[in-house]
């Protein structure tokens, strides 16, 4: 991220984990764009954490093994690291806040995730951005994320306007204007602090909490598709327009 952005700086907490009852040091990754510069302030996020538990695999006796995290982590994270290095010089006229999240998938229960996306909700930079747009799991192969619906409610325009660019460009088979799932996701944190949010997802993966999540798993079609929407968006005016109400 050094290489790419600038003003890169870890920003850390913890955790006392319930199954372990210790303190577990996390800590998110900030990287800047242009950002306190430019009057319209956009961040990314992407966690970077993975499982500590495979609690979707068949066999009882490995569900206590970490998961590789292939797509439900490093999928986000592949796609903003590239992201950065080819937006780096440009200067689309808009800041960028590239924000790996810690501790989205400690769990297992609920209360024991999205651990960086509330601390950094809690901790919002100065100024904060005008919203968020978050990549999990887009690397699976067969690619499709439509409309989640926690985002079409707490992030309605970016969410329209953001699916409409995508048809535009002729991604809509990837991004169909369709409704999709309800996902609870570190959107949701960011939502509740005023930064309207996108999640983009795509959760219909077999090998999800499994040791199968590997990046044989995973498409570079996919991940490229989301680039390639993210790198339109940044560069169009939609990305100012979607500041709106
Ligand atoms: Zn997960």
């Amino acid at each position: 991220m050094k290489k790419s952005c600038d003003n890169v700086r870890t920003s850390p907490f913890s955790h006392i984990w319930i199954q372990t009852q210790q303190a577990i040091p996390m800590w998110n990754i900030l990287g800047e764009q242009d950002y306190k510069d430019s009057p319209v302030k956009i961040a990314l996020f992407a966690h970077w954490d993975t499982r500590p538990s495979a609690d979707q695999e068949q066999d009882p006796d490995r569900r206590s093994q970490p998961i590789p995290g292939a797509n439900d982590g490093a999928s986000g994270v592949a796609v903003l690291l590239e992201l950065m290095k080819e937006m780096k010089g440009k200067h689309p006229g808009v800041g960028i806040l590239f924000v790996m999240i810690d501790g989205e998938d400690l769990g297992p229960g609920e209360d024991e995730m999205y651990l960086g996306a509330v601390h950094f909700a809690k901790n919002l930079p100065t100024p904060k951005p005008q919203y968020g747009i978050l990549l999990d799991m887009i690397g699976g192969k067969n690619l499709r994320v439509p409309k989640e619906v926690n985002s079409a409610y707490g992030a309605p325009l970016l969410t329209k306007l953001l699916f409409t660019h995508a048809a535009r460009i002729g991604l809509s088979s990837t991004f169909p204007n369709a409704e999709g799932m309800v996902i609870d996701d570190d959107h949701l944190p960011f939502i509740r602090a005023g930064v309207p949010t996108v999640d983009l997802i795509d959760l219909t993966y077999p090998q999800w909490h499994t040791l199968s999540d590997t990046p044989e798993h995973c498409s570079p079609k996919s991940l490229e598709s989301v680039g390639i929407l993210l790198k339109s968006w940044l560069t169009s005016p939609d990305a100012t327009t979607a500041t709106g109400k």
